[in-house]
């Protein structure tokens, strides 16, 4: 069960108080704001809040589980009493005080659900908390792959996946991205992998244990308060190669150099973006690529984005999601959502400032090509969503006691971002960039609400009655298009979607210029075929364009789903290697929800490839897929 609560006003002011030296002109405590409540933790902030953790852990490969500890430092309202934590399947054995005096603590029940349970501690006048735990073997944010899943095969391999509410299956705090805290870590693992953190390193070798050669320890510090679910781990048979002055890769060895020419143009991209929105405040810039069943394409982990391999295109075309990635060190990691409702404030300004980025190091054309793609992405989701009239179509969304993973899907990204790009379409780019740039430096290292940008908008940005023309509350809290949306068109895309008219008409290719397109060219003429295209045609664009066995995975998943569509059996083997290979769940999850619209001739096959692939998932990806193919009806059984 979730709660939406209202501390009570003495504790409000009390934190008030605390946080700055001002009464007179005092801002309102996000947390006791309508927009400011986060429905997906039980944390009560207003009464006592975290603002550190430190974590003391062994990562027991055997087991599969986090064991040691969590030490919290609170922050609490005078007449607090208790402090209210999130758990999901944590085993505690104990919690004591800052004295190692214990303390009485409870676990409620859980939701069922990936809420999981209140952990409630009673302080008994304690500002510091230690928690002894073990994290559960399944835990849903942590993926202990087998030598077998790695690239290399010789290691085994630990990864954590934080958003949206997962960290709680593995540490025991208020996981909400409204409450940001500093962290540290010392973390315990077989000597030969390597422990990364998304923070500062400060053993990278680690440290040798004594008496046990066989491990090794290595500690971490992240001293900017960060939203919780930005905590990340991973550990594996590592190598790392330096990009720039501030920058570098680790991936297995097999993979390095790959990534490493993958990634060169990175320090050009973070120039590009400091120029663009003001100084990167994280110090190091570091990407980790992950095996093939890590289920995001990119994760932002601050100072460690974790990636797919399955960008590895070996001609940069994919890039634009390390440029995503890079960007949410501004909006998401340093203006961060205050809950999960908000998730288009992490996503559309994301997706804007990323195509900001493309274009500053790729040119316009790119630029334009992506944006406009991103076009057609939007109004796929519109679609999916039920259409224009659909309540999930809304920016800002109400997601209490859905899963935040509700929100995830292009309405937050693009639509945000074209909401953006209608801003500033209409205030001009000079006056939009220097108050974004601004916004992020007012509101950075806070939680932010979709009521708090508005307010800094008509605060800051705009001028007259721009913001009614704009109607910008319409915008963010009401569903649909408006039709004031810019949309941005790519002309070298219209040229492409009269080569996919003309195919179409006749199954010649004398028109298409494949071997001329770029990624961007190739995946909109896929996309803009009728859904429905007889046999031969099929043939012909596998024949001349060797789709089933594209490299570029953004081509061969676009590919697939047309072949699926069409029930061409040649693309059978195609789709049970692509399905096999990899876990990310934008490619899986759509795959298997269309083999499964094809009834004999799709479900039995998804099926069977599922029954294989799953176990090389993560759970965020299974989650999905279970619900699609009715799995877990069959494994209860
Ligand atoms: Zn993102």
């Amino acid at each position: 069960m979730l709660r939406r609560l209202f501390a009570p006003l003495a504790a409000f002011a009390f934190i008030a108080a605390c946080s700055s030296g001002t009464e007179s002109s005092e801002p309102e405590n996000i947390y006791a704001t309508e927009e400011g409540q986060d429905s997906h933790s039980y944390a009560r902030p207003l009464e006592a809040r975290v603002t550190h953790v430190s974590l003391d852990l062994t990562a027991d490969f055997e087991a599969q589980r986090m064991v040691g500890s969590a030490t919290l430092d609170l922050e609490i309202a005078d007449d607090a009493e208790e402090v209210v934590l999130d758990s999901k399947g944590l085993e505690i054995r104990e919690v004591v005080n800052g004295e190692g005096e214990a303390l009485q603590w409870e676990i409620g029940e859980d939701s069922g659900d990936a809420h999981g349970a209140p952990l409630t501690v009673t302080l008994d006048g304690a500002e510091q908390v230690k928690i002894t735990y073990a994290s559960a073997p399944g835990a849903a944010a942590l993926q202990w792959l087998s030598p077998e899943q790695t690239a290399g095969g010789n290691q085994p391999f630990l990864f954590s996946q934080g958003q949206a509410i997962l960290n709680r299956t593995w540490i025991p705090t208020q996981d909400s991205p409204g409450i940001r805290q500093t962290w540290d870590a010392r973390i315990v693992a077989p000597a030969d992998l390597r422990v990364v953190m998304s923070a500062d390193m400060l053993t990278p070798d680690g440290e040798t244990l004594e008496d046990e050669p066989e491990l090794l320890a290595y500690r971490f510090e992240m001293n900017q308060a960060v939203a919780p679910y930005l905590i990340a781990i991973a550990a594996g048979d590592l190598a790392f190669q330096e990009l720039g002055p501030r920058s570098g890769v680790y991936a297995e060895p097999s993979m390095i150099d790959a990534a490493a020419s993958e990634f060169e143009d990175i320090e050009a991209m973070i120039d590009a973006a400091e120029d663009l929105y003001g100084e990167y405040r994280w110090g190091r810039y570091d990407l980790l690529v992950l095996p093939p069943s890590f289920p995001f394409g990119g994760m932002e982990n601050p100072r460690l984005t974790f990636v797919t391999p399955t960008i590895l295109s070996g001609d940069k075309s994919l890039v634009s999601l390390v440029a995503h990635e890079l960007a949410h060190s501004w909006s998401g990691n340093l203006v961060t959502n205050a809950s999960w409702d908000d998730f288009w404030l992490n996503e559309g300004f994301t997706v804007y400032f990323e195509n900001r980025i493309m274009e500053a190091v790729y040119g316009e054309a790119r630029a334009q090509m992506l944006a406009d793609l991103g076009w057609a992405d939007m109004m796929g989701s519109i679609d999916d969503a039920g259409g224009l009239e659909a309540a999930d179509t809304q920016l800002h969304l109400d997601l209490a006691n859905r899963d935040p993973d509700d929100g995830m899907t292009d309405i937050a990204y693009e639509k945000g971002a074209v909401f953006l790009r209608t801003i500033e379409h209409t205030v001009g780019r000079e006056r939009f960039d220097a108050w974004l740039r601004s916004y992020f430096d007012r509101n950075a290292f806070q939680p932010q609400t979709s009521a708090g940008l508005i307010a800094d908008m008509r605060a800051n940005l705009f001028e007259g009655s721009e913001a009614d023309e704009i109607d910008i509350e319409r915008w963010v809290y009401e569903p649909g298009l408006p039709e004031n949306a810019v949309h941005v068109e790519s002309p070298r895309l219209r040229l492409v979607d009269r080569a996919a008219q003309s195919f179409a008409g006749g199954g010649q290719t004398a028109n298409v210029a494949w071997d001329r397109y770029t990624t961007q060219e190739k995946l909109r003429f896929l996309h803009a075929l009728p859904r429905e295209l007889p046999e031969d045609y099929l043939a012909t664009l596998d024949d001349e364009f060797g789709l089933n066995e594209a490299n570029n995975s953004e081509i061969r998943f676009a590919w697939l789903m047309l072949a699926i569509a069409n029930r061409y059996d040649p693309a059978r083997a195609s789709v049970e290697e692509f399905l096999t290979s990899m876990g990310r769940r934008k490619f899986v999850a759509p795959l298997f929800t269309a083999l499964s619209e094809q009834g004999d001739w799709g479900t039995p096959f998804a099926r069977r490839i599922y029954e294989r692939a799953r176990p090389t998932y993560h759970s965020v990806t299974t989650g999905t897929v279970d619900e699609t193919l009715g799995w877990e009806i069959e494994e209860d059984a």
